[in-house]
């Protein structure tokens, strides 16, 4: 199957990829069904999102389709531009940029764009218009926000400069009307699941229920959750009767007990997650951003992770740090690989790559948590990677060849031993009270991230980890090398992403800096190599890299085992933070003269019921709709 499409298109800086879900036609009816009623429910809340993120978005959504669905008129040169903004707007649910939120607008004339939905209304046309409302007073209200990029710039401002106000300068729907001022002494009772709007000098409180905010959608994903409960199995029932129940009452207790229902859920095949989840769309990091997936566990890739687990206190003995930090009383983190059948709102047509959940710290402490990595994206991410992608930057023909044969089982090999042992191993010193972050205060995260690496990257090479099965035996040292050669060339790569200044800030990006920079000093593992003026960041010697990560990771597992934050401050000063400008100007013209898309939307998995002359669902098919329009319409039509 290697010859199947993945990457459909890139429009802008954005590539659309679609997606597969092998496994689904090998689960039962039953698993068929369940999922068949929660992909309606999941889908049911997509125009959720699109609301919360900007409050004339699904306006706008409608009379853009309305436009490309009736444009037999248009002049083809216009079309075209409103086809490539529409589609942006549909990957990223709304006029602002996923990964800067920043708004894009339309390059066409605002005079081009009334002839465009002229001649859409008179082929028939239908426009959200408001009341009396003329086509031309509808793109008039709605020209700021399709044509003024400094009109409302971003969805979400975290640093607004001195002065301004963070909920003032972010265009979410989240609030109406609100200014931080006017939450002094206020306090919320529906913290995560309501819009909250100022109307005179009272503050309101909006709830996302049944009845109150969104009772059209949520109404629709209750009926479809309704319909689930008859297939799924007793634990999976239990957790979706707590999330119908929050769906009706909106109370911050029934959002706590589906949680712990969800958590206590944890053999079912089938799983899905459906709410106001992640907090990153407010400011505030308060209210939450509806999403959905459905998704049903890869098992023979969570057999591997399982194992992993199982062996968690043998790979604990063998850790190369001081034997006073390793734990006594190791478990491994249960953690999953899964396949998405569907995603709607905050995870999709743009998706992250794992989920852990729920992210309620005290029913975390008290109930532990679920990590699920996402298979398919993975593997999806990894095929739709354009081939001058890894050639630019990788020294020779025999690297290029290593990373597309072995990139992908590599990069899913070190995830696991970083989310199964990486993370939960290790002890600190008792007057730490587990709670190192307190002493490390800024360095603690991307101290931690680089911990769970270095455990990956030391142990990639041991024969147990094929022992549990996550990698064929007779390729794990070609498969070790690959990642070692992804792991120095990403150190580079990754500079793409900063494009002012000469600090990284995000705390992976930080800890892979650190890793390979600190290896670069202390070992021959790497070398720095040009070629026709450009940079290869080249490993050279796995032995020699295996060998560093083990005295580095022994370095920063004191560093936190101590707590000692001067130790932690320098390393990443030292080696993890400051880059060369040059350097960067260099990987972003690399990188811009390929057109190499920056990030990824996805196209679902399409489903459709068998139905016999009863009425009975006699099986589920799946199909890959392989184009974007294709199914944003559908969807606009049917959910
Ligand atoms: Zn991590």
């Amino acid at each position: 199957m290697t010859d199947r499409k993945y990457l459909l298109e890139q429009v802008d800086d954005a590539a659309v990829v679609q997606l597969y879900a092998d496994g689904f036609s090998a689960l039962s009816l039953n698993d068929k069904t369940l999922i068949w009623h929660l992909y309606q429910a999941a889908l049911s809340g997509r125009d959720i999102y699109y609301d919360q993120r900007y409050r004339h978005a699904l306006v706008m959504r409608q009379l853009l389709e309305q436009i490309l669905t009736h444009a037999a008129n248009v002049p083809p040169a216009t079309l075209s531009e409103i086809r490539r903004y529409t589609k942006l707007f549909w990957i990223n649910s709304g006029p602002y940029h996923n990964l800067t939120a920043r708004k894009f607008v339309l390059k066409c004339t605002f005079e081009e764009f009334r002839a465009a939905a002229h001649a859409a209304a008179n082929a028939g046309a239908r426009f959200p218009m408001f009341g009396i409302e003329t086509v031309d007073q509808l793109l008039e209200r709605l020209k700021p926000a399709l044509f003024d990029a400094t009109s409302e710039p971003m969805v979400t401002c975290k640093t607004p400069g001195p002065g301004r106000d963070i909920l003032a300068t972010s265009a979410n729907n989240l609030y109406s009307g609100v200014t931080s001022a006017d939450l002094e002494g206020f306090t919320e009772k529906f913290g995560l699941n309501s819009r909250l709007v100022k109307t005179g000098d009272t503050l309101v409180e909006e709830v996302y229920c049944i009845g109150g905010r969104y009772d059209t959608e949520i109404s629709d994903i209750v009926m479809h959750l309704t319909n689930a409960l008859p297939y799924a199995p007793a634990t999976m029932r239990t957790a979706l009767e707590a999330l119908i129940r929050w769906y009706t009452t909106g109370e911050d207790a029934d959002r706590a007990a589906y949680d712990i229902a969800w958590l206590a859920d944890k053999d079912s095949v089938v799983d899905t997650i459906n709410g106001f989840i992640e907090v990153y769309l407010d400011a505030r990091g308060i209210k939450g951003a509806w999403e959905a997936l459905v998704y049903y566990v890869n098992i023979e890739k969570t057999k591997g992770i399982k194992k992993l687990a199982e062996s968690a206190a043998w790979f604990e003995e063998r850790m190369p740090w001081d034997p006073q930090w390793r734990r006594p009383d190791v478990t491994g983190v249960t953690a999953r690989a899964i396949d998405v059948v569907v995603e709607a709102g905050d995870s999709g047509p743009v998706t992250p790559i794992g989920i852990n959940l729920p992210n309620d710290q005290s029913i975390r402490e008290g109930h532990g948590s679920k990590s699920v990595s996402l298979a398919n994206i993975n593997e999806a991410y990894d095929k739709s990677l354009p081939t001058s992608y890894r050639r630019e930057f990788a020294w020779s023909e025999d690297e290029v060849t290593r990373a597309e044969t072995w990139g992908a089982i590599a990069g899913e090999v070190t995830t696991a031993i970083h989310e199964v042992l990486g993370h939960g191993s290790g002890r600190v010193a008792d007057h730490l009270n587990g709670q190192p972050q307190l002493v490390l205060k800024e360095q603690y995260s991307a101290l931690e991230e680089s911990r769970a690496d270095l455990v990956a990257l030391y142990f990639a090479g041991e024969p147990k980890v094929a022992e549990c099965g996550l990698l064929p035996a007779e390729h794990q040292a070609e498969i070790v090398q690959t990642e070692y050669e992804a792991y120095a060339r990403n150190a580079l790569v990754q500079l793409r992403r900063i494009r002012e200044g000469s600090q990284i800030e995000e705390d992976h990006m930080r800890n892979r800096q650190a890793i390979v920079h600190w290896l670069m000093a202390h070992t021959k593992a790497i070398d720095v190599r040009k070629r026709d003026g450009k940079t290869y960041y080249v490993m050279v010697d796995a032995k020699a890299f295996h060998d560093g990560v083990g005295r580095m990771l022994a370095e920063v597992q004191r560093i936190k085992s101590e707590g000692d934050y001067a130790a932690a401050a320098k390393l990443f000063d030292t080696y993890g933070i400051h880059f060369d400008p040059a350097l960067r100007d260099e990987v972003v013209a690399r990188v811009d003269t390929l057109n190499l898309p920056s990030y990824t939307g996805f196209v679902q998995p399409k489903l459709l019921p068998v139905v016999d002359k009863d009425g009975n669902i006699t099986d589920v098919e799946i199909s890959y709709p392989q184009d974007l329009e294709t199914q944003m319409l559908e969807y606009s039509r049917n959910y």
